[in-house]
């Protein structure tokens, strides 16, 4: 097949939109409802709370503030409230996720905790449960767990929430990439004291962005309206006790999101046939995909990753700002199948740089088992292939063929 750029860009993941988005927007509109009250936003909380199978669920303006409000939330339970302007979790250590988005870490960071990094396990990609164990075996006084499920995979959190309970301390569920992915039957986003999904722009159901705190606890559930519309006590005029915040949702975008909702199982079926269309295409190649969990898990399949086996591996270096390859005779590597991929007007991406490699972290401490940086490893040899379930199956195999082309 001769190979030639796309016409029409292929993306990574862009939003999927149906119409009823827009019935709903025009709704608020022509209602007025322009603000952070109305019934799309009372909608959405209802569904998904719902489809979750949590207690309550709080729209706010992004995943990144429902983290922060469920990590001060964790820190204000823990130690108690602290003084204006010190965090929540002021000099405390933190167990979290290494290999992920950074939005997962920062708000431990905005509360004054100390992000101690815990390695990554090869057969989800997500939290080691071994590691976790290690990490409390060094610091036992730690009393908070911040763990994400990556690319819509779940992550043993049935285990880690064990392990949380055993030692007494509260976990934080950032399902932000995995909405609609369950373990053993429950959603993930429940199995947490306080879990967040995202609906950013490239997300598998999305409002343009916008996010969700969840919880079981009404309590909770409210002070998180409160602080998320600036902490406005109960009074006739602006009466405040506590710090406050802008993160509410506003009901346009909830509108998007509620016209949206309905399309979730639609939505993770293209990405499933995504996922096992590549699986098939690249069965005899020297690689393996992002892996699951078939017997307990079932994954939304957000993003389709690519692992290249050591063997196939050609020299690559990377430092903090620039990659560089040495091409070898069928072997590759990452930035030669994303840079080829570019070349054809296809999107990659590579995997999450994990935490304790970032600059800004080096200071913070990484647990991993004896010899390993498993994280590590799947940053060097792993990468996100394009996974836009608007992609045609031709498209697809076209991709497909490009990434076949770099193991010559
Ligand atoms: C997208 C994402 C977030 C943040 O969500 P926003 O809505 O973009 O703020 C947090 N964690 C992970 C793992 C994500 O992928």
């Amino acid at each position: 097949m001769e190979l030639k750029p796309f016409e029409k860009r292929i993306w990574l993941s862009s939003p999927t939109m149906h119409g009823e988005e827009l019935r709903y927007m025009t709704e608020a509109y022509s209602t007025n409802w322009m603000s952070t009250v109305g019934e799309n936003i009372n909608e959405i909380e209802r569904i998904a709370a719902a489809k979750i199978g949590v207690g309550y669920a709080v729209a706010l303006s992004s995943g990144t503030s429902a983290l922060h409000m469920a990590t001060k939330l964790a820190g204000e339970r823990l130690y108690g409230k602290t003084a204006l302007g010190k965090g929540a979790l002021s000099g405390h250590r933190v167990f979290c996720s290494d290999m992920t988005f950074s939005a997962t870490v920062n708000p431990v960071v905005y509360e004054g905790g100390v992000p101690v990094f815990v390695d990554t396990e090869r057969g989800t990609w997500n939290m080691s449960p071994a590691a976790l164990e290690k990490a409390f075996a060094e610091y036992p006084d730690v009393k908070l767990i911040v763990t994400a499920h990556l690319y819509g995979t779940p992550g043993r959190i049935d285990r880690i929430r064990e392990i949380a309970d055993r030692h007494g301390a509260l976990l934080v569920e950032d399902a932000a990439e995995s909405f609609g992915a369950s373990l053993g039957g429950k959603q993930t986003g429940s199995f947490g004291d306080y879990g967040c999904i995202s609906f950013n722009g490239n997300k598998i159901i999305t409002g343009s962005s916008g996010g969700m705190f969840l919880t079981d606890t009404k309590e909770d559930a409210e002070t998180v309206r409160k602080w998320s519309t600036q902490s406005r006590e109960n009074a006739p005029w602006y009466q405040h006790e506590e710090l406050g915040y802008n993160y509410r949702m506003s009901n346009v975008i909830a509108g998007v999101v509620r016209g949206q909702l309905p399309h979730l199982e639609e939505h993770i079926a293209a990405k499933k046939a995504i996922y096992e269309r590549y699986r098939d295409g690249f069965r005899d190649l020297p690689v393996t995909m992002n892996p699951f969990d078939a017997d307990h898990t079932e994954p939304n399949f957000w993003l389709s990753c690519l692992l290249i086996d050591e063997e196939a591996m050609c020299c690559q270096t990377r430092n903090d700002s620039a990659a560089a390859y040495t091409k070898e005779q069928g072997k590759t590597c990452p930035t030669e199948i994303l840079e080829t991929l570019a070349a054809y007007r296809a999107e990659g991406r590579p995997i999450w740089k994990p935490m304790h490699m970032q600059p800004i972290f080096k200071a913070n401490s990484f647990v991993s088992l004896e010899g390993e940086d498993v994280g590590a490893d799947i940053f060097r040899r792993g990468f996100c292939l394009p996974s836009d379930n608007k992609m045609t199956p031709d498209e697809q195999d076209t991709v497909i063929a490009i990434v076949r082309k770099c193991f010559a």
